[in-house]
């Protein structure tokens, strides 16, 4: 398997393999990878030729320095999971310095409120961070394909944007987000969890079962309360946010219409775990 770490040596092997006309695909990751991981590098193996996926702790995304120095690498576990998914990947595994010089900050994006509900409430500044480590990767690997798990729906919405502001040459692709047997979604920091902690974690999805059960006949503001008492409950789950918003603009939604997909968006602390799901409801 092919290692890079510099700029010029990934965009010369990319372009050696587009000059022979293989359809690049490009999995962007943080490391300490799983199956949800795995998940998007087949959807990419089966679509393209030649897969890339990087491998990169983007600084500028995080707003909590905590968060940033606990996120768990593991690069060497990282290369053997790739290594047994399939050899011939192309891994790039860039330093802090090759993505952004001495200037670690992010660009300014407009993403037209995308960016402010949710996550980007909870996290201010972190959609800019990743839309601006997005950018430059995909200006260094320039892929025909670039695939993203819809577990951070509000993150390939904001992907779309980006790609539409830049005008970059790349297609995105949504993937499935891939579960544990017992529903709870996969996640890097699932592995912080401690075992109560574990025990209960798949609870977050089964309200989400729960709440899209409720969404053909109840009301937005029943499901709300339904969420909200079901974590009250709970002495090792904390809701920080449930929200029910449309699939395409993640505007807050107030009553249902008629033509509209809506998406349920949650987020809890399992102890000081952050844990993030969502469900398409209709
Ligand atoms: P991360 O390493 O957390 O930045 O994630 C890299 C990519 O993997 C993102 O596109 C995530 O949405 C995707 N991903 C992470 N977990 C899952 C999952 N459980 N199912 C599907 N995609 C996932």
């Amino acid at each position: 398997m092919h290692v890079f770490t510099n700029r010029p040596e990934i965009s010369n092997a990319v372009a050696k393999h587009k000059e022979n006309g293989s359809k690049i695909g490009f999995v962007p990751t943080m490391g300490a990878l799983h199956r949800g991981h795995a998940s998007l590098f087949n959807f990419a193996l089966q679509k393209c030729d030649v897969v890339v996926v990087s491998i990169f702790v983007n600084p500028t995304q995080f707003n909590n320095s905590q968060d940033l120095e606990t996120y768990p690498r593991d690069l060497q576990a990282d290369l053997e999971l790739l290594e047994n998914i399939n050899p011939n990947l192309i891994v790039f595994a860039p330093s802090t310095t090759t993505i952004y010089g001495t200037n670690i900050e992010s660009i300014d994006y407009n993403f037209d409120g995308l960016d402010t509900v949710m996550e980007g409430a909870f996290r201010p500044g972190h959609f800019e961070g990743v839309a601006t480590v997005l950018k430059y990767l995909f200006e260094i690997v320039q892929p025909h394909f670039a695939f993203f798990g819809e577990k951070d729906y509000q993150q390939l919405q904001i992907v779309n944007k980006l790609v539409a502001i830049e005008k970059l040459p790349v297609e995105i692709i949504g993937c499935p987000i891939s579960r544990h047997d017992d529903g709870l979604a996969e996640s890097s920091r699932n592995m912080r969890l401690t075992h109560n902690h574990r025990e209960i974690a798949p609870f977050i999805y089964s309200t989400l079962l729960k709440a899209k059960e409720l969404f053909d006949d109840k009301g937005i503001e029943e499901i709300h309360h339904f969420v909200t008492n079901a974590f009250a409950e709970s002495a090792l789950l904390k809701l920080e946010y449930f929200e029910i918003a449309n699939a395409r603009t993640l505007e807050h939604t107030v009553a249902k219409r008629a033509n509209e997909s809506y998406r349920a968006f949650i987020a809890v602390f399992a102890g000081d775990v952050r844990l993030i799901d969502n469900i398409a409801l209709n």
